[in-house]
Formats: structure tokens, sequence, C-alpha cells
């Protein structure tokens, strides 16, 4: 059975990180949680093999995980930056920053605090062979994770960043069976049997990845150095009464638009074009933006597999859509 290296286990529960009981709470052990939620943020990644390389880059897949961790046992008042533990775990034997070219004295003058500032300058950081075998490695994964767990959180807080991990996980495997059964063109299990958080998310994924964060109906794609998108992911026909979580029932869509098409001001027509409802035009205040978008074609997955359904939007366009 796969053990971690003495050395690396040694390196991991002996992070350097800042003690201050009146800053960090007993989840933390009084403080400072940065490094072990970037670590085990990492750890996730290399579960759904996206670390192929001994190298670590400063993603919006990895940004988001830290935000979820944090945002599960952090107050609220404190806000999640990963700048900080992707930058200070250079003083750890496993972690070397790497700046992008010519950038190379700037990221020795100056700390890099924020995640624009990090992206700007940072390429990413190679991480020692130990490290990426080691996280490649289911077992020895799960022992640095539980090494992790033990070390820098609280009893009460353990199971809580255990079971968000294993609902990521599993989303991610749901959200690749749903790419993968389109794919295969397989008929769809709609009956499956899967916790809603992990529905949610899978489908979630699997959306956002065809879609490229971009909205299917405005075409407006915002990602914030903090790992947030203004776009959601929308089912066409709602899981509620389709039990569809198949990709193309969904779409990509911003809040404005994701709004305007459940209450029936938007919809797609035959020729994926944004239809808009004339009720949507009498409304003297309505934001003009969405009048702009009528008739031109929606923003849709590159792969033909993946555009949505008509007989999805056609539900919707009898349904939902306000004539
Ligand atoms: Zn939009």
């Amino acid at each position: 059975m796969p053990i971690i290296p003495e050395n690396l286990l040694t390196s991991l529960t002996r992070l350097r990180t800042a003690g201050n009981p009146n800053h960090w709470t007993a989840d933390t052990n009084h403080r400072a949680p940065h490094k072990p939620f970037l670590l085990l943020s990492i750890l996730d990644l290399a579960a759904q093999g996206d670390i192929a390389q001994p190298f670590v880059e400063p993603s919006f897949d990895l940004s988001e995980r830290f935000a979820s961790y944090w945002s599960l046992i952090m107050p609220s008042e404190a806000t999640a930056n990963m700048a900080y533990p992707f930058y200070f775990m250079k003083s750890e034997n496993f972690w070397t920053l790497v700046p992008k070219p010519g950038m190379e004295s700037t990221l020795q003058q100056r700390q890099v605090t924020s995640m624009a500032r990090l992206r700007g300058v940072i390429l990413g950081a190679k991480i020692s062979e130990e490290l990426f075998h080691c996280i490649n490695d289911k077992q020895c994964r799960e022992q640095v994770r539980a090494a992790l767990l033990h070390t820098y959180f609280s009893p009460d807080a353990r199971p809580i960043l255990l079971r968000d991990a294993s609902e990521n996980q599993e989303a991610f495997e749901y959200s690749q069976r749903l790419l993968a059964a389109a794919e295969k063109a397989m008929p769809y299990a709609a009956t499956e049997e899967r916790p809603r958080q992990v529905r949610d998310q899978g489908f979630r994924k699997a959306v956002m990845s065809l879609y490229k964060h971009r909205c299917a109906l405005c075409g407006i794609r915002m990602l914030t150095p903090d790992g947030h998108t203004i776009v959601e992911a929308a089912h066409i026909r709602p899981w509620s009464e389709s039990k569809d979580d198949r990709p193309v029932n969904g779409m990509a869509l911003c809040r404005l638009c994701h709004w305007s098409f459940d209450e029936g001001f938007m919809s797609v027509g035959k020729e994926y074009e944004v239809l808009v409802s004339p009720m949507a035009r009498a409304e003297q205040n309505n934001p003009g933006v969405i009048m702009t978008l009528e008739c031109r074609p929606i923003f849709r997955p590159e792969d033909a597999r993946f555009i949505p359904d008509q007989e999805c939007l056609g539900w919707h366009r009898r349904e939902v859509f306000k004539t």
C-alpha cells in the first residue's frame, strides 16, 4: 500500500502558517487556513486527472475549489484569496514559483497578494516530483488529505470538508457521464438516484465546460480572479418537470438572461436565434440590452452533439415563452 514518503509528510504537516486566535477560529486551530485549503483544492484537481505534470496553474477551477472550502467554515466577513497561499507556499520545499517570461525581477521585488497580480506575474508553481506522484496515486492522495484535515482542522470541521471533497468528486464523475452519454449517443437514464447537490453540481460542471462560461443568449463572459462567474447552468426544461440532466437540455446563461428565460421573456427559435417576447418590448423599464439580442444567433458549444435539443426548446417556446 502506498504511503506518503516521510519527508513529504513532514513538509505537509509542518506548513508555515500564521497563528492568531483573534483572527482565526477554533475550526482551523486558530491558524491561517490558506495553505491547507490550497493543498486540499489541488488534491481535488488531481483526483479529476487535471494535474498531469508537476506543475500547478492558478486556474479558475482551482480558485473555485479554494473558495468552496473557504466558504464552508470561514466566517462570512473573511474573504477567500487564493493569491496568498499560492504565493507564500514558496517557503515550502515542494513549491517553486515560476514567473511569466520577463517577470522574474518583478516577482522578486514585490510580494503578490491579489489574484489579478498573481495571474499577471506568475505562470504557476512547480511542485516536487514526490508530491506530484503522491497526489496522482489515489491511496497516497487520500492519505495526504487525511493528514491535512487532521493537522489543520478541528474534529468538527473535518467531516464538513471531507464531504465537500467527495461531493465535488461525485459531481465531476456525474458530469463526465453526462458528457460521455452524449458522445456515445447512449440513452439517458433519468431515473438514476443521486443526491440533489451532486446532480446540480455535475450538470453545472458539464454545461460550464461546454459553454466555457459564456452566456448562450447574450454572449457575455466574465470571470473574477477569485473564481466567480457571471453565468449559471440553466435547464431548458426544468429538472422538476423533465428529470433531464442531458447537456442538450441545458445552456449557460448569465443571471439576467437566466431570469428572462425562466420567466418567458426570452426563448430560442427553430434556427437557434434569440426570441424576445412582445411583453418585454412593451415594458418601458426593461434593460435595452435584451431588445438588441432579438434574432441574433445564440452562442452554442463547438461540438454539435451538445447543441441544445430542439425538442426541449420547443417545449420552452410552447409552455414558458410569453407570446
Ligand atoms: Zn446573458
